[in-house]
Formats: structure tokens, sequence, C-alpha cells
């Protein structure tokens, strides 16, 4: 048995979670590899101080950062994983107007932003133009208001218009097979678009995130690796994985859940692929054991970021000697801390893990982080303000 394989056995909800030997040896001996280069810090993002379940963005409740839909629940290309229920829990702003009054409300609310979204056209275009100038008003009214926007599919002229616009983040999924383009979000359009809407955005000043969704094709992996090697030619500033969730697929187009093993692997992969770029696991994976097995693996892949973690990622990471920060902020791994203050760690106050066990002990109020008898090093545990 390897030490990480008994490393994990001493942390009690993973004790019993079956992990594939051969991967976790890999992962263990990437780690030890000083052409690796040092393993970074792993931040955590929960949504509260209580115990929590892998939530979608409908069961966040109040959020610092929303997401406002400028087509509401409407979306013309009814991808078969999604058919726009992603939309449906979002905040309408069908007109610019309307946009105008719901930012005004949530920055009184006390939102630090928003995700701005919306169902595409048949081409995977969501179609902004009308609320350019809106954004920008937003922009110069609101400067510290951040705006992060799904860019779907653009090009040059509209990258720049979402620049101009005053827009901060753009996000994009990155699709890496024809297949999965023409069978899942029935689109004429190609691989190759995507390559060139990346590129596109990566010329403008806007902060850039790449998504790819692992098993997008049915719950089967066929552009992921692709998918990798586009982002990898565009070095963008941060890259999100997030595994699918096909809760909504079609009867006829059943999706398979991915295997966790599998996925271990594109996590090496990508660590290995973007040793510079921070990685980032979204909230979107499936629940029940695949979850643990799947956080597990990001932990040891040297994730860099890890929305809701599993019980006992906590503590696996201070096991494997990373340094941990947490944020108490929901769906933040998004739009929020991790690609708004890239490298900037000023909000992290160090805190004893023993504060931290504390409340972990105390019922309803623990953030996940299993309580053992076997010694932890504080000095690996900040916990960051959300
Ligand atoms: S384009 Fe986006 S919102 Fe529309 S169905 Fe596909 S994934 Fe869902």
């Amino acid at each position: 048995m390897s030490r990480w394989s008994e490393l994990v056995q001493a942390v009690e909800p993973l004790q019993d979670v079956p992990l594939h030997a051969d991967l976790v040896q890999a992962l263990e001996r990437d780690w030890r590899d000083p052409a690796h280069g040092p393993i970074p810090p792993v931040h955590f993002y929960t949504p509260t101080f209580k115990t929590y379940q892998t939530s979608e963005l409908s069961s966040c409740g109040k959020n610092a950062w929303p997401a406002v839909s400028i087509t509401g629940g409407d979306c013309k290309l009814q991808c078969d994983h999604c058919k726009a229920k992603i939309l449906e829990p979002m905040i309408p702003a069908r007109t610019p107007e309307e946009l105008w009054r719901v930012v005004n409300g949530l920055v009184d609310d006390g939102a630090l932003g928003l995700l701005l979204t919306g169902g595409s056209n048949h081409r995977n275009e969501v179609e902004y133009a009308p609320f350019y100038d809106t954004i920008r008003r937003i922009k110069d009214n609101f400067p510290h208001f951040r705006i992060a926007a799904h860019a779907a599919l653009v090009d040059d002229d509209g990258a720049r218009s979402m620049e101009q616009s005053g827009i901060d983040v753009a996000m994009m999924d990155v699709i890496g097979a024809q297949e999965t383009i023409t069978r899942v979000y029935h689109l004429k359009r190609s691989v190759d678009d995507f390559e060139a809407t990346l590129e596109s955005l990566v010329r403008t000043r806007m902060r850039v995130v790449p998504h790819i969704v692992i098993g997008l094709h049915y719950g089967e992996m066929l552009g992921e690796w692709k998918a990798l090697e586009i982002i990898q030619r565009h070095q963008p500033d941060a890259v999100v994985l997030v595994v699918v969730m096909p809760f909504y697929a079609p009867a006829k187009h059943p999706f398979a859940t991915p295997d966790s093993e599998t996925v271990g692997h594109f996590f090496q992969s990508a660590r290995a692929a973007l040793p510079d770029i921070p990685l980032l696991l979204g909230c979107a994976r499936p629940p029940g054991q695949a979850k643990m097995q799947i956080d597990t693996y990001a932990v040891m892949a040297g994730l860099d970021g890890i929305a809701h973690p599993a019980d006992g990622s906590v503590e696996l990471a201070a096991r494997l000697g990373r340094r941990i920060r947490v944020t108490p902020a929901c769906c933040s791994i998004v739009v929020g801390d991790e690609v708004m203050a890239l490298g900037n760690d000023s909000d992290a106050e160090s805190l004893d893990l023993e504060t931290i066990l504390a409340r972990a002990r105390q019922p309803h109020a623990g953030i996940g982080i299993p309580v053992v008898a076997a010694p932890l090093n504080p000095a690996n545990v900040q916990l960051a303000e959300s």
C-alpha cells in the first residue's frame, strides 16, 4: 500500500471510499517529482460554516455573486445535458432597463458582482449587443461591482465589445470533440470556433476563465483532452473543471455518471498541462461516493481550488501538507474571489486549526472537517474572510 493510500485511511469519512491504487500512487509520484514544482495551497469554497451538500446555483440562497439571465429561461439551443434548466433559477433581465434595475437592487443588497449569462441562439451566441451600453453604465456608476459574463461563442469584434463594456471576466465552455458539438449541443459550429473564441478573448484585457465540462458526451470522455490542448495553447487566467450533472437529460439520450478514476486521470493531465494556471474544481459534480472519489483525486492532483469539498477533503489536504484556505462563500468559485483576486491573498486570515476543529465539533456548526485523533499541522490551515 502506498503512503498516500495509508494516509487516506486516517481520514474517517474517506476510509471506506474505494480508490484506484495505481492512480493514487501515480499522483503521489507526481507530487514528489522535483520537476513538478512546489505544491500550491488549496482554497476550499464552502457556502457557510454549516455542513452542506453539493448544490447548484439555485440552492445557494443569498449570494454575493447572483446569476442574471438576459433571456430569462429561454434558450434556442436546448443542449441535451441542460435543456435550458440552468437558466431557470437565475434572475431574469430581458431588457437593458431591467438589467439596470436589477443591478441597482443587487448593489443595494450588498452583492459584490454578478454572473451575466443567457440562453444561446442557434449559433451558440448570447446576444449581449443591446446590453453593452447598460453594462458600461453599470461599470461607470459602480466601478467595484464585478461582472463575469458567459461569452458562449464570439469573434474578435464580440470579444472587444465585451471588453469595452467593462466586463471583468469572460467565461466559456471549451468543447474539444465535433461529435459532442453536433450531438449534445445540436450545433453547426466547429471545434475551431471554440478555439477561435478563446483566442479572441485572451487578446482582450478581460480575465478569461474557460471551463471544461468533464463527461459532456453523454457521460463519456471524448473531447476533454483536446480541450485541454486548446487551453494550453492560449494560457488563460484560470480554468474551471466541472463534472457533468445531467439531471435534465432526456430519457432517450441518457448520460452515464463519468467514471471517477478517469476523472482523476484527467485532473492529473490538466495539472501537468497547466502547471502555472489556477485550476479550480467547480461545484457541479455527481453526488455520493463519486464525489468523495473525485474530490480526493482533486486534492491529490494539486488542484488550486475546490468548491463544496466532500467531507474529509480538508483534512486530507492538511495531511498531505497542503496549505489550506477556506472561504465560506457560495459559488464564488464561478465568478468570485479566486478569479477576481487571482494570486491575491490579502483577505486571508490565519486561524489556529484547533479553532476550526472546535467549530466542527459543535453540532450543526461544522465546516465539514472531520475531527480525528491523529495530529495535523495547524500552520497549514488558513481561513479566508468571505
Ligand atoms: S446553451 Fe447553455 S443554457 Fe442553453 S441549453 Fe445549452 S448549456 Fe443550457
